[in-house]
Order: structure tokens, then C-alpha cells, then sequence
């Protein structure tokens, strides 16, 4: 039993029917043991996924703050090769991403043929803080549910892989969490006052990510609910996810991988019976 919700499409999500603070029957030692195994897989598979070159992965990691998003892929990304790894961080846009339509920034930061995109929060911000605080009139951003579907179906036809999930923790576990960076010197760095803002308007953004689960979770480009009170706990749901997703692929990549092989074997049969042909030596 997968431990991340799949939202099913065309569903209405109600976030408080999601325990945040889920263990899946697991302790913490057990849990961990099987995300190591799991971690190790993933490895593999990002390997064939670079090497046969005919998909790419995007996940869209998304949360309130303090929810783990950096934490998540610091420890899901832990085993894979950094060479085929691509995480873009999405911030306020600038001027010039204000100038264009609102994926404009982020389609030219998708994930090529062979490379493992995270999105660490993404364009869900614009139906998100930008909702929220009202940066956009509310025809726009209503409209950008369906751009984003859109957006989403385009990438999974060129052979994208788009899994996306929502870290769903609890309004007092992220008390909680503000509170510890400013108790250890060694995470004060991460304190914004702004944090601290933005929780003034935590049902506004629970009704936000509501609204974008249920109505951007698709066949092609689904959302998970991931129980993220527990760090160890996020960090299993998410590589269950992307270990299943990708294991359906892996017959595809080695099947590539083999034809690869193949055509590069010809060429060298070939190039050698040219040389034998032509009595040459090298
Ligand atoms: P993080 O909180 O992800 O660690 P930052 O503290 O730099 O990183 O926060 C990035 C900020 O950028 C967040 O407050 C987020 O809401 C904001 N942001 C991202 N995308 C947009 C957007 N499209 N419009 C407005 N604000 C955005």
C-alpha cells in the first residue's frame, strides 16, 4: 500500500481528512530501512532513465512553509548522480518573468530527455500566494487552472514524467518548526518574519491548494498527499512514488538501452570490415 494519497481526478480534496502526522503502522527505524532500499532503486532507475534518453521526470514539490520541501529532496535526491539532476527554485518573479505569460519562466526550465527535474515550488505559486494575496485578478488566476492542465498534458505527450506532491503538515507542527529555527543557531539562517506573516493566512492557503489539487490532479501529471509531520515518513511516501511510477518505465529504458547498444555494435562491425576491406590498419 503506497503511503502518499494519490488525489484522483475529477475528486474534490478536503485537506483536513488527511492525517498529517500519518506513520503508516511503521516506526521511524523501519521506515527508514525501507527508504534506504528504495533510495537505492531509484538510483538505478534514474541511471537507465539518463542513459536511454527517452522520458524525463519533472516533480513538483509543493507545501506551506517549513513543510520540507528542501529537506525532501536533500534526502530523496541523496543516491542519484548530480549529473542528470536539474532542481529549479522558484522565487517572486522578476520584472521580465512579470512581462510574460506566467509559465514563460517555467517551461524553459523543464526537465530534457534524460534528466530528473524538481521543482522546488513551481507554477502552482500562481494560483497559490498569487490567490492568496491577490496579486492577480481573480478572473486570471482562475483561468491558470486549466492553463496549467494544458501546460502539463503538452509535457507528458513530449515524454515527461510529471509527479507532484503536496507536504501536508499541520498548523502546529510548523508552530513548532519557526519556533526550533530560532532556537538552534544552525537554522536561524532559514527564519523569515515572513513566515510567521504568511501563517496568519493559513486557511486561505489550505482553501488555495485545495482548489489546485482537485482541479490539477490528472491522469497524466497527478498530485500525492504526502503526510509530512514526520520527516522520515515524507521522505518514504515520496521515493514509493516515484520507485512504482518509474519501475513501469524500466522495460521501456532497457529496451531502448539494448537497441542502443545494438546500432552502436553494427557500426563498429561495419567500420571494421571497411578497415579489413581497404587493408588499412590502425
Ligand atoms: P522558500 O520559502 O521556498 O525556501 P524563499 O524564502 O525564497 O524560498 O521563498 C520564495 C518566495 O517566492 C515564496 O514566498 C513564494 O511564495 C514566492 N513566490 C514563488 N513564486 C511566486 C509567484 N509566481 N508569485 C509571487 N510569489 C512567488
Amino acid at each position: 500500500m503506497p503511503h502518499a494519497h494519490l488525489v484522483k481526478p475529477g475528486t474534490r480534496v478536503r485537506l483536513k481528512d488527511y492525517d498529517t502526522r500519518e506513520n503508516g503502522g511503521l516506526d521511524k527505524e523501519a521506515g527508514q530501512a525501507r527508504f534506504a532500499e528504495l533510495n537505492a532503486e531509484l538510483d538505478a532507475l534514474q541511471e537507465e532513465l539518463h542513459a536511454a534518453g527517452t522520458h524525463s521526470v519533472l516533480m513538483v514539490l509543493q507545501g506551506m512553509d517549513t513543510s520540507g520541501k528542501d529537506g525532501a529532496i536533500r534526502n530523496v535526491m541523496t543516491n542519484l548522480n548530480p549529473q542528470g539532476v536539474r532542481v529549479e527554485s522558484f522565487k517572486v518573479p522578476t520584472d521580465e518573468d512579470l512581462a510574460h505569460d506566467f509559465l514563460w519562466r517555467v517551461h524553459k526550465v523543464t526537465p530534457g530527455k534524460g534528466i530528473f527535474g524538481v521543482f522546488n515550488r513551481s507554477h502552482y505559486e500562481d494560483v497559490l500566494v498569487v490567490r492568496v494575496h491577490g496579486l492577480a485578478p481573480e478572473p486570471v488566476w482562475k483561468a491558470r487552472y486549466d492553463h496549467i492542465n494544458a501546460f502539463e498534458s503538452l509535457l507528458a505527450d513530449s515524454g515527461t514524467i510529471v509527479l507532484k506532491f503536496f507536504l501536508h503538515i499541520s498548523k502546529d507542527e510548523q508552530e513548532q518548526r519557526l519556533h526550533e529555527r530560532e532556537k538552534e543557531v544552525g537554522k536561524a539562517w532559514k527564519l523569515s518574519a515572513g513566515d510567521w506573516r504568511e501563517r496568519e493566512l493559513w486557511d486561505q492557503y489550505q482553501e488555495a491548494y485545495e482548489d489546485a489539487l482537485s482541479r490539477c490532479s490528472t491522469e497524466v501529471a497527478p498530485w500525492y498527499i504526502v503526510p509530512a509531520d514526520r520527516k522520515w515518513f515524507r521522505n518514504l511516501a515520496i521515493s514509493e512514488v516515484l520507485v512504482d511510477t518509474l519501475r513501469g518505465y524500466r522495460d521501456h529504458w532497457r529496451g531502448a538501452l539494448e537497441d542502443l547498444s545494438q546500432a552502436k555494435l553494427a557500426e563498429l562491425e561495419a567500420y571494421r570490415n571497411l578497415l579489413k576491406e581497404t587493408g588499412r590498419q590502425v
